[in-house]
């Protein structure tokens, strides 16, 4: 069984780099970023824990990518640039391994390498169950950021990707008529580019997490309006209309959360700038509050 220090060593410092704003990074007692000049620093935090956060049997590898996936989904919701993050885990004494950490390292590097993220530090300790806490850090052009309280009556609704898959995907854990699904569930690619493109453009957006009817409402809250959505507009895949059609569950992918995609509010004269970036309509924000969904299936 591995010493923290050797952990550290082994499977952590290799994700470190010192890059033009970090001037010290794993090591010592904290690390040292020199911020770039006219930048505006985001700071994003996320637990993922067993069992609650992803299912037991979760390859190590996934775990890692998506405890990382979700902060970054963070910091594009708010149109940031990621740039480096830190590491607090709490691994039982049966996962230190080799065969998992380095599987773990992995996950978490490949990731951190596709971004350009270095990892600046963090904390190893045992625990009863295993739980990784990660926080990133990301720079903004000063006062770019895309908030939740910005959505004006009369802005398209539109989300990114399609909605419901890794809930679909837990739902349907093993089974082979939904890869895809399960696949987006353990390792969701977060939407870094697309956040960074819709900064300059949009006026309100958020990261579905916890299910897009529940993270609107937080738009919708935080800008004290109302949306009405067409349901038939919503993008769906194909596992997860199969999954509608065989359930009849229709609510269900918007609410079930695990989407990590953009749900974001634009007027409605900026619309063309979105083309080719891979994002859907699916309705309009209203004066008043709450929301409510029109559907030729639900009418
Ligand atoms: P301290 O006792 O001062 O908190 P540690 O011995 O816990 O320091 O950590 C030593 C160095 O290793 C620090 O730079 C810390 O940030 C880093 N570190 C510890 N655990 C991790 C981890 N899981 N991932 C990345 N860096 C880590
Ligand atoms: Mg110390």
């Amino acid at each position: 069984m591995a010493t923290e220090f050797s952990i550290i060593e082994q499977y952590f410092k290799t994700l470190t780099e010192s890059s033009k704003n970090i001037d010290l990074g794993i090591g010592d007692d904290g690390a040292i970023i020199t911020p770039p000049p006219l930048k505006q620093l985001v700071v994003v935090t996320d637990s993922s824990i067993i069992d609650v956060h992803f299912p037991k049997n979760t390859p190590a590898y996934a775990i890692a990518w998506k405890s990382l996936a979700v902060n970054l989904s963070d910091l594009a919701a708010m149109g940031a640039e990621p740039a480096f993050f830190s590491l607090a885990l709490s691994l039982p004494n049966e996962l230190n391994n080799n065969q998992w950490l380095s599987d773990f390292s992995k996950g978490l590097k490949t990731l951190a390498d596709k971004y350009n993220l270095s990892l600046i530090g963090g904390d190893t300790t045992k625990s009863a169950i295993l739980s990784i806490t990660i926080t990133a850090h990301g720079w903004l052009d000063s006062q770019q950021a895309m908030l939740r309280s910005g959505a004006k009556k009369g802005d398209l609704i539109f989300v990114s990707g399609s909605i419901g898959d890794g809930g679909v995907g837990l739902k349907n854990i093993g089974s082979t008529d939904y890869k895809n699904s399960i696949n987006k569930l353990n390792m969701p690619e977060p939407r870094v580019k697309l956040g960074l493109e819709l900064s300059s453009l949009v006026n309100s957006c958020i990261d579905i997490s916890d299910g897009l009817l529940v993270d609107l409402n937080h738009i919708l809250e935080a800008s004290s309006v109302g949306a009405v959505i067409d349901y038939d507009a919503i993008p769906l895949s194909s596992e997860v209309q199969h999954y509608i059609d065989t359930t009849k569950e229709i609510i269900f992918p918007l609410t079930c959360g695990d989407d990590y995609e953009l749900c974001f509010t634009i007027s409605a004269d900026k619309v063309s700038s979105l083309k080719n970036l891979g994002t859907t309509c699916i309705g309009k924000i209203i004066g008043g509050g709450g929301e409510k969904i029109t559907s030729k299936h639900r009418n």
